[in-house]
């Protein structure tokens, strides 16, 4: 599959870390090291952060993105967000189904579906993060649960808006524990995700798809896995809250 057709996204995921002046002073430091990338870029950051992340943002090729949204357009549900509203502040992006929103929040493929229907509707650019857990893969099951984790999350997505979905292949024992798939694990489930795509909606579609890998990627294993050939960027996690281990890995992407 040709690899020049889609442009890499190498996005942040901060979690539920920084303060809004932190959040402005981390963008004010990634400015310069990544102006002349070659790849989009995105730190997604706390709800409470998005407006200062986006005024310090303004005028430079940093997206902001939220990590989450609700389905509904609005309602009662306490201590949600819906797309729209994230829309309406000017935020591109939003990462939904982080293995953290399935592990503490009872997030289900369903729900999954349910979020980047809406996320679509509102005209927001999806992070969708699918991955098997240690056990799955142990038990030679991520193939399985990785096909059923896309499959359920693209239900009634048509081609069109498929180009705003990020596919983020994240193995759950990979994130944040230091242990990062190798290379060849990681762009193996890239393909099989990518073969999905292609079985779901042509092999064009699946040429367009950018699908990243996330889990434990810093600054030094950038490099080999962004250098495979189904490996089209990086969500990252503790490497995005340094500046210069964050820009490095963007540069890694030039290669
Ligand atoms: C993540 O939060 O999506 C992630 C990949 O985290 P880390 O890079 O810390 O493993």
């Amino acid at each position: 599959m040709n690899k020049s057709l889609r442009k890499p996204v190498i996005a942040g995921n901060w979690k539920m870390n920084n303060n809004p002046a932190q959040a402005a002073a981390l963008i004010e430091q990634l400015k310069p090291l990544v102006k002349d990338a070659s790849c989009e870029v995105v730190a997604c950051v706390p709800y409470i952060d998005l407006h200062a992340a986006l005024k310090a943002a303004e005028g430079t090729n940093i997206q902001i993105g939220a990590q989450n949204c609700h389905w509904a357009a609005s309602g009662a549900f306490t201590g949600e967000i819906p797309a729209a509203m994230l829309k309406e502040l000017g935020v591109p992006y939003v990462i939904i189904g982080h293995s953290e929103r399935r592990q503490y929040f009872g997030e289900t493929d369903l729900t999954v579906r349910d979020r980047t229907r809406a996320a679509l509707d509102a005209g927001l650019k999806v992070i969708l993060c699918v991955g098997e857990l240690k056990e799955q893969r142990l038990r030679n099951i991520t193939a399985e649960v990785v096909r059923m984790q896309t499959k359920l999350a693209l239900e009634g997505v048509t081609e069109k808006e498929l180009e705003n979905i990020v596919i983020a292949y994240e193995p759950v024992w990979a994130i944040g524990t230091g242990l990062t798939a190798t290379p060849e694990q990681a762009n193996e489930v890239n393909l099989l995700i990518r073969q999905l795509i292609a079985e779901l909606y042509g092999k064009a579609a699946a040429d367009k798809t950018v699908i990243q890998y996330g889990g434990s990627m810093n600054e030094k294993n950038a490099g080999e896995l962004l250098a495979m050939p189904d490996i089209d960027g990086g969500l990252i996690g503790g490497a995005s809250l340094a500046a210069e281990k964050f820009a490095a890995i963007v540069t890694a992407t030039k290669q």
